[in-house]
């Protein structure tokens, strides 16, 4: 065992994943209107710029009018693991960046237990919009930004799906099972049917950091079908 996993087992024991300092502050979402030839083609043909433009103006469902700014995405576009959460938080919608407040922080520490940092691993939520109050997604928000997640997968085409959360693992899956089901198990995603591994949300294993060893089991999980596919 190295080092640094024996480091992360023993926090585990003291049952913190140790919450490091945020990281500086990435830039905002850049927000380039869509090109008019961009703006005829359907979701699935965009490449990323032209996917990236239209996040930035979608008026697709009623979040365009209460957030701050979409929270498109980050990281490695050729990464092996693609991270997928629900929804942006109020730190999301003030930056323009997926997972950076406390939930964020949780979920460097779990990636760093595995020996992966964010810059490689692609992040990105279901909903590129902050939902006001952080209330679950509805419905209809979740079909209108499907699309662009799906098209973000594609686009990386990651060996592995790593979803945290219920919510995001119900929309990826179209099932309503509860999440402790749906773990420890290898899921398929789409046509491409990428490997899609469920674990709970950081900012619930804040609130239960008893779940953390699960968590953990899941992680070491995601690794092996990882390695295996
Ligand atoms: N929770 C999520 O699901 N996504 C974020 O970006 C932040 C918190």
């Amino acid at each position: 065992m190295n080092a640094m996993r024996r480091e992360y087992l023993q926090a585990l024991e003291l049952d913190t994943w140790v919450l490091r300092t945020a990281p500086a502050a990435a830039g905002a979402a850049v927000a380039a209107a869509s090109t008019s030839a961009a703006a005829t083609l359907p979701d699935a043909a965009l490449d990323w710029a032209a996917l990236r433009a239209r996040v930035a103006v979608c008026t697709r469902c009623a979040l365009a009018t209460t957030r701050t700014q979409t929270v498109f995405g980050v990281g490695n576009p050729q990464a092996q693991w693609f991270i997928v959460g629900e929804a942006p938080g109020a730190e999301e919608d003030r930056q323009g960046e997926p997972f950076v407040g406390r939930a964020g922080q949780l979920l460097n520490a779990m990636l760093h237990a595995i020996g992966l940092g964010r810059s490689d691993v692609y992040i990105a939520n279901v909903l590129k919009c902050r939902p006001p109050g952080n209330r679950d997604p509805a419905a209809g928000e979740a079909a209108h930004c499907l699309p662009y997640l799906e098209r973000q997968i594609a686009l990386v085409a990651p060996k592995l799906l790593l979803v945290v959360g219920r919510i995001a693992a119900h929309q990826l899956l179209a099932s309503d099972a509860p999440l402790g089901s749906l773990r420890q198990k290898m899921h398929v995603f789409g046509a491409a049917r990428v490997p899609l591994v469920v674990t709970y949300h950081p900012a619930y294993l804040l609130r239960s950091p008893g779940e953390k060893r699960k968590a953990w089991e899941d992680l070491q999980y995601a690794r092996e079908v990882a390695a295996r596919v």
